[in-house]
């Protein structure tokens, strides 16, 4: 929970959306919502307890018979109508999302254009759901597939993408059938409740979608409901875990995504200045709050040097403020608490010994002294032992490995727990497709710092960064929200041999 300040109950309270309706929870608990940029409480929002889940449930199960039972194509219509209007709406959530994760606005924009970009994909779902169909499977025997929905899903979101990362869940699985139960991160709130709206305006059946706030307190209730099917969870490794292993033991189908350390690999022969770029944006951008920020630089050989020094000149420059300022480039942390988190790191690293090429923590923003800016760190001469590289800061802290070849770099990234993404950097095709091929992580660039899958493609990492077999969206997050059966037929005629005891063969 964000630390609350002396106006925080004058704050305005949020709602829960259960039925296609704002409604008020029926406990007392609620947290507050945080502008990380004045570091002012700007609404409060009510945590949900079980008796909120039940009835998010019950809505969810009502709804669900008429829903699934709508040709896809209808369902299809109403996607396209919300696309239109998350569309229409694409500035007030990102305005929505920067205020209250603190990114820059040009940042936000980006993240909830690609999040539009599954409802796009959404959108095809008569043709995603067709089914597989054999003739003569055996002699007068056919067999046929149908996909139907696994039945109310739920959505469990972390604060650093409040409009991307549900969207990667709901759109898919309401396409296919399902219905949904969003809990977004309490940090962030405001944007679901805004999508809650606008697809209830494109005509969704109240029901179909519900939105519920709240902490561990609603998550729990959310993992032991049986009226809930299926889990998907987007977060930090630990609570992916928990996550994983709750509903596995609940019999619910499950996908949890959780934390990284994405390295970015540099050869000697990559371009020095495109790389440093590369880097800079990849490494400070959003302040390092992304799952996909590459946080690890293994420099190979020679180029580490010059390498360090660019980066360095670089990540000086960077404008940092308020992300609706003007020309700034990276904005606060989420809350205080993770500003002095990530700050300690930084403590850490230092008393390990590696070398601060640039230090943060004395970041001042004129006019925002409230906020929680830290500034872009630069770490060289990092070891694989030393805390600042095995755990997940999660914040404007890049930190430089050096490796003598491509072979030792290959087996440091695979040597780490973590396997969401990793980039190569370099103008030797044979290399990159060695890397390509022997890299133990989900989600691969070449020359491209942040990997992230388009939409018709699936997102999702490896290792400790997913813990279940399915990706989200593209094709892998229709097979998450459809159940397969598989039909065998046969109209018998004069000609059927009769049923007989043994084992039927149908050759
Ligand atoms: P978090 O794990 O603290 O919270 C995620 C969700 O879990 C929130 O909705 C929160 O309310 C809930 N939660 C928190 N503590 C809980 C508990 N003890 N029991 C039950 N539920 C709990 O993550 P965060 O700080 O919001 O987000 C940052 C993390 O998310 C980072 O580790 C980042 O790498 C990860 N992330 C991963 C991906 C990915 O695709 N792999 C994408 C975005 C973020």
């Amino acid at each position: 929970m964000n630390s609350p300040n002396e106006k925080a109950v004058s704050q305005p309270m949020m709602s829960l959306w259960i039925n296609g309706a704002a409604v008020q929870p029926s406990g007392p608990r609620s947290g507050v919502v945080t502008n990380p940029a004045t570091g002012q409480v700007t609404r409060r929002v009510p945590f949900a307890n079980a008796q909120d889940i039940d009835a998010a449930v019950k809505a969810a199960s009502a709804a669900l018979p008429a829903w699934r039972n709508a040709p896809p194509l209808r369902r299809a219509r109403v996607m396209q109508k919300f696309l239109a209007l998350m569309q229409a709406n694409q500035k007030e959530l990102a305005r929505l999302a920067s205020e209250e994760h603190g990114k820059t606005l040009p940042d936000a924009m980006g993240s909830v254009q690609r999040g539009i970009e599954v409802i796009e994909f959404a959108c095809g779902i008569p043709h995603l759901l067709k089914g597989e169909y054999t003739e003569n499977a055996g002699s007068g025997v056919d067999c046929h597939t149908l996909r139907q929905p696994v039945g109310v899903c739920a959505g469990i979101t972390p604060f650093n993408f409040p409009v991307m990362v549900p969207l990667w869940m709901f759109p898919v699985a309401i396409a296919c059938g399902n219905t949904f139960i969003l809990k977004p991160s309490e940090k962030v709130p405001s944007a679901s409740m805004k999508m809650a709206e606008l697809f209830k305006e494109a005509g969704l059946p109240d029901g179909v979608f519900n939105v519920v706030h709240g902490d561990k307190e609603a998550v729990d209730a959310i993992l032991n409901h049986p009226g809930i099917h299926a889990v998907s969870f987007v977060g930090s490794t630990p609570i992916a875990k928990y996550i994983y292993e709750t509903c596995a033991r609940n019999g619910k189908r499950v996908q949890a995504l959780g934390g990284a350390k994405n390295h970015a690999v540099v050869l000697p022969d990559a371009d020095l200045e495109f790389t440093a770029d590369a880097l800079i944006g990849a490494a400070y951008g959003s302040a390092g709050e992304r799952c996909m920020a590459i946080s690890a630089v293994v420099a190979v050989g020679a180029i580490g040097d010059p390498l360090v020094k660019m980066l360095a000149d670089k990540a000086r420059k960077i404008k940092v403020g308020p992300g609706d300022g003007e020309g700034v480039e990276m904005g606060p942390l989420v809350t205080s608490a993770h500003r002095d988190k990530v700050a300690g790191y930084i403590d850490t690293g230092v008393a390990e010994g590696a070398q601060l090429v640039l230090d943060g923590r004395n970041q001042k923003v004129a006019g925002h002294e409230n906020g929680f800016f830290l500034g872009t760190t630069l770490f060289d001469r990092v070891k694989p032992e030393m805390k600042i590289y095995k755990d997940e800061i999660f914040g404007p802290v890049l930190v430089v490995l050096r490796a003598a070849s491509i072979e030792e770099a290959i087996a440091l990234v695979n040597a780490n727990p973590y396997g969401n993404g990793t980039a190569i950097f370099t103008n030797s095709g044979g290399a990159a497709r060695r890397f390509e091929e022997e890299i133990q992580v989900g989600m691969v660039g070449v020359n491209v710092p942040i990997p992230v899958p388009v939409a018709f493609y699936s997102f999702g990492g490896w290792k400790s960064s997913l813990f279940g077999d399915l990706h989200v969206h593209g094709v892998e997050g229709v097979k998450f929200y459809t159940r397969t059966k598989v039909v065998t037929t046969r109209w018998p005629h004069e000609d059927t041999p009769a049923a007989g005891l043994n084992m039927p063969t149908l050759g």
